[in-house]
């Protein structure tokens, strides 16, 4: 549990520092130990001026060159981050360069000017609050971000109105590696920052999904996020551990922790380098049993990172992220060219493109429709892609296209009827036809599989096989859907165990569909990147596993030591067990011995 501490930036102080932990949310695995950075990422102190109405068009004339300036600094960021970012990331940079020169922000500036005689920092503060109070009243999770967007560039504006008194970047130059504590970073923020100098990030919101953890992710950056109140608890130079794994951050640790810490990190790190020789090597169990051990990514870059890991291809590219942070939905060009880089670099490996999964706790998007009462149960994933064919369509050739570079498979969330699929194939076909009298190439086979995540879709396993190519189950919303558990929702999370017995005999039904129809079936989920409920799955006869990719080193350990024997028998005891707790406890107690060391540097 998180213990307060009763004065800010105790490094003032001289008395000797007390430790701080501080449990927050896993947002890209890792460790760092160093000196934190505080950088104020919120708007800065507004001069609150009156003006003379003669001075409304040097008013405006100042707010202009602030605009110049801003599109000038935003823009050096994109070409920074352009060498590395991708396409996706540098248009939601540019994304921000016409939200600083938006018209319709700049007449509220000019209504306060010129009607309210308020000076321009003034009207601009004015403007954006009003802005950001309008969609944070829509109470849509997609405005809300949206409302971050709009703070940002009201910063940056202000920056630049300022800037005689302030520097325009927020985030400093910083010239030792530290790591950076924030509010908030955007994504501009963050596709700027620079592994050699930032050693971890840390800020007050934010979720796994949130950008910050994404792209942190992608520039293989450790972070966590979700840590409230942190800027106000430590302060600059403080020494921080920061354990992007676990999601805990630790302020002016004791050298106790910061050896804990250390040696968690060369455990780890032994691992992997012990795993860097068997890279190649695909992961079996004890007794040679092969089990396929894939990647989820969230974007494009992160699939070099998944085969250098040693992950055996792409199980989930959650395309959905594609869509994020942008007015307009990408072009089918766009995503045909990511998907093409995508797969050219995991060839002749397999990946599996998931079809957007828009909606729920992902982004609302500007193409759903209002605020939904159970965002969860509403217009998400495929029955927004069936809604807006064209939106879909487009999704669907640019993947179709790509077929030709690679080995790919397609794959469909939230699938919860055989109608439903039935009308995605449809689509795909209509796709397949656009593709071929546009005269693209494309592969003469794409697979069409779907996930399982929702009930329905287990429970009628049998029947979808005889449609469906693959099974992938999406063990994060099954559990959702089955135990009535928002996945979002921190205070039920010890009631979102995979181990419930409902979710075991949900898996049970689709892996005894996919042998009896020659189906493969495999688990994308969280569960399967937790090396005991992997042993459990492979005990129940799954024989492929898609994670993180930093996941695949440690679970590729865990399955070497498993015997299918064990396996076998640990399943077959797991359906005498009436609660997730029986379950788990007597699957740790089985495999304690064969993975306590795999386990040991994250429990510790
Ligand atoms: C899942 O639901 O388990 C899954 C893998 O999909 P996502 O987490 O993207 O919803
Ligand atoms: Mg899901």
């Amino acid at each position: 549990m998180a213990e307060e501490r009763s004065q800010t930036g105790s490094s003032s102080s001289h008395a000797p520092p007390s430790s701080v932990v501080l449990d927050g949310i896993p947002g890209s695995p890792g460790l760092a130990i160093g000196p934190a950075v505080v950088v104020d990422t919120r708007r800065p102190g507004v001069p609150h001026r009156h003006i003379v109405r003669s001075a409304a068009d040097e008013e405006m004339g100042r707010y202009d060159e602030a605009v110049r300036v801003a599109i000038q600094g935003i823009r050096e960021v994109a070409d920074k981050a352009r060498e590395r970012a991708t396409r996706a990331e540098t248009s939601i940079i540019e994304a921000y360069a016409l939200m600083i020169e938006d018209e319709t922000l700049r007449s509220m500036v000019e209504r306060h000017v010129r009607i309210d005689r308020q000076g321009a920092e003034w009207a601009l503060d004015n403007a954006i609050t009003t802005m950001v109070e309008q969609l944070r009243s829509a109470r849509d999770p997609y405005l809300a971000e949206r409302s971050h967007d709009i703070e940002f560039v009201g910063d940056r504006l202000l920056r630049a109105l300022m800037v005689r008194q302030l520097p325009l970047s927020v985030v400093p130059l910083m010239v030792d590696a530290a790591i950076l504590v924030a509010h908030d970073l955007s994504p501009a923020e963050t596709a700027g920052l620079s592994r050699d100098r930032v050693q971890a990030i840390v800020t007050e919101v934010g979720t796994r999904t949130s950008h910050t953890a994404i792209l942190a992710r992608a520039l293989e950056i450790p972070a966590v996020v979700g840590v409230r109140r942190i800027t106000t608890l430590v302060g600059s130079g403080e020494v921080l551990v920061v354990d992007g794994s676990r999601g805990q951050v630790i302020i002016s640790p004791s050298p106790g922790m910061v050896e804990v810490a250390r040696s968690r990190a060369q455990r780890r790190e032994r691992v992997s380098l012990g795993l860097r020789g068997t890279r190649d090597i695909p992961a079996a169990t004890r007794c040679g049993t092969r089990v396929d051990l894939l990647a989820n990514i969230e974007l494009p870059q992160e699939a070099g990172v998944a085969i250098e890991q040693g992950a055996q291809g792409i199980g989930l590219y959650r395309t959905e992220f594609l869509y994020i942070a942008r007015n307009e939905p990408p072009s089918e060009e766009e995503q045909y060219e990511i998907y093409r880089a995508v797969l050219e670099r995991v060839a002749p490996l397999p990946v599996t493109l998931r079809t957007f999964d828009i909606g729920g706790d992902k982004f609302m998007s500007a193409f759903q429709a209002p605020a939904e009462m159970n965002p969860a149960l509403g217009l998400r994933a495929v029955r927004l892609g069936l809604a807006q064919p064209e939106l879909f369509l487009t999704q669907l050739r640019a993947m179709v296209r790509a077929s030709v570079h690679g080995n790919l498979s397609i794959m469909v969330p939230m699938i919860s009827s055989v109608r439903e699929f039935r009308a995605v194939r449809e689509l795909l076909e209509l796709a397949k036809k656009e593709v071929d009298a546009a005269g693209y190439p494309r592969a003469a086979e794409i697979p069409l599989g779907m996930m399982v995540e929702v009930p329905a879709a287990a429970i009628l396993a049998r029947q979808f096989a005889l449609d469906a190519a693959f099974f992938s189950i999406g063990t994060n919303d099954l559990v959702q859907y089955s135990l009535a558990v928002d996945r979002t929702n921190q205070e039920l999370a010890h009631l979102a165990s995979p181990y419930h017995p409902a979710i075991l005999r949900l898996i049970e039904l689709v892996i005894e569909a996919g042998r009896e129809l020659h189906r493969p079936v495999s688990v994308c989920g969280a569960m399967a990147s937790d090396p005991f409920a992997a042993a459990l799955l492979i005990g129940m006869g799954i024989r492929s596993l898609s994670m993180e990719s930093s996941s695949v080193p440690t679970l590729k350990a865990a399955i070497g030591r498993i015997g299918c024997h064990e396996a076998h028998t640990a399943a077959e005891r797991a359906k005498d067990c009436v609660t997730a707790r029986e379950v788990e406890a007597m699957v740790r107690t089985t495999f304690q011995a064969e993975l306590r060391e795999i386990v040991a540097s994250d429990e510790e």
